[in-house]
C-alpha cells in the first residue's frame, strides 16, 4: 500500500537543498498528494510552496519544526495546518532565528580552536534562507574532506564532547506549544525514536505534552524502523494522540528516506488528518 501523506519535509529555507517549488515538484512525481513543509524555525518557504503546489493536484499542509531544550535535551515539535501570519508564532520564531546566528559564530569559533579554519563562511555558502542550520557545517566538512560523510559529521563533529558543538538553548516546550495552538496548528512530537530516551523518560515527555495540550506523535517516521512504528503506535493510543507520518525529507542524497516513500500508519491509529483542526 503507498502513503500519499506526507507530513514533513525541508527546503532550502531551513537545510534541505530543494527549493520549496523544487520539492513539491518532486512530492508530485513520488505520488505525494498531501506534503506539509515543516522547516526548522522559519515559515519563509511556505508561500513559494502554497504557490507552487495550485499548479498540481497536491495539497501543501503549513507547517513548521520547532527546536525545543525539555529536561536539557533538544526535542522537535512539529506544528501542522499553522497561520504562519501570526504575530507571537513569529516573535518567538525570530528569537530562535537569532540564537542560531549567536550559533553559528559560536560553532565557527569552537571549530577554529580544533584547527578547522573558515567554517562560518565555508557553512554559509551553503545556506540560502534565513536560518543557519548545524547541516550547512556539516556540508562544509564533507565538502573540505575533514569528514566522510553528513552521517560521519554527527558522529565526529557538532555534538557533545566533540568539535564545534555547542549546546542548544532552544524554546521551551510550554512557549512552543502555546505559540502553534495561538496559530490555530496541531502540535506534533517529531519522530519520538530518534531522541534515544529510555520508555521513562519517553512516558514524561508524552505526560507533559499531553498536559500543555499537544496532540499528535509521529507514528512513521523516515528514521523509524517497523518495530518503532509498533511501539509508536501502542504508545499512541496508550495516551490517546493522533498519529502523523513524515519522511523528515531533506535531500535525495542525505535522506533517511526518499520523500513519499514512507509506510502507512497501522490500522488501529487514529490518523491526523481526522483532527478537529486539521485544514487543507
Ligand atoms: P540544528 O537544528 O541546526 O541543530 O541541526 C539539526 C539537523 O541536523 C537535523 O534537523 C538534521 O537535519 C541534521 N542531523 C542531525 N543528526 C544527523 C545525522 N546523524 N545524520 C544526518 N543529519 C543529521
Ligand atoms: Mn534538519
Ligand atoms: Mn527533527
Ligand atoms: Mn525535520
Amino acid at each position: 500500500m503507498t502513503n500519499n501523506y506526507d507530513l514533513h519535509s525541508h527546503s532550502t529555507a531551513s537545510d534541505g537543498t530543494f527549493s520549496p517549488s523544487e520539492l513539491v515538484r518532486h512530492a508530485v512525481a513520488q505520488k505525494v498528494s498531501f506534503l506539509a513543509l515543516t522547516d526548522h524555525d522559519n515559515t519563509s518557504g511556505l508561500n513559494e510552496a502554497l504557490s507552487a503546489a495550485s499548479d498540481y493536484d497536491l495539497s501543501l499542509i503549513p507547517g513548521i519544526e520547532i527546536s525545543v531544550t525539555w529536561s536539557k535535551q533538544t526535542v522537535h515539535i512539529l506544528g501542522l495546518c499553522i497561520d504562519s501570519s501570526n504575530k507571537i508564532l513569529q516573535t518567538g520564531l525570530l528569537n530562535l532565528m537569532e540564537y542560531r546566528d549567536w550559533r553559528a559564530t559560536e560553532i565557527a569559533r569552537r571549530l577554529d580552536k580544533a584547527g578547522i579554519s573558515g567554517a562560518f563562511e565555508g557553512a554559509n555558502k551553503y545556506r540560502s534562507g534565513r536560518i543557519f542550520s548545524r547541516t550547512h557545517f556539516a556540508r562544509f566538512l564533507v565538502e573540505t574532506g575533514q569528514a566522510k560523510s553528513i552521517r560521519d559529521v554527527f558522529k565526529h563533529f557538532l555534538v557533545p564532547n566533540k568539535p564545534g558543538h555547542v549546546p542548544g538553548k532552544w524554546a521551551t516546550l510550554e512557549d512552543c506549544l502555546s505559540w502553534i495552538k495561538l496559530a490555530g496548528g496541531i502540535a506534533v512530537i517529531a519522530h519520538p525514536v530518534r531522541y534515544g530516551f529510555t520508555a521513562t523518560r519517553l512516558r514524561k515527555l508524552l505526560s507533559e505534552f499531553k498536559e500543555l495540550g499537544g496532540s499528535a506523535i509521529e507514528v512513521v517516521s523516515g528514521s523509524h524502523s517497523k518495530d518503532d512504528i509498533r511501539y509508536m503506535a501502542e504508545l499512541a493510543e496508550q495516551y490517546d494522540f493522533y498519529a502523523s507520518c513524515g519522511s523528515d525529507f531533506h535531500s535525495p542524497d542525505n535522506q533517511y528516506i526518499n520523500l513519499g516513500n514512507i509506510p502507512v500508519l497501522p490500522d488501529k491509529c487514529k490518523v491526523i488528518w481526522t483532527h478537529p483542526d486539521w485544514h487543507v
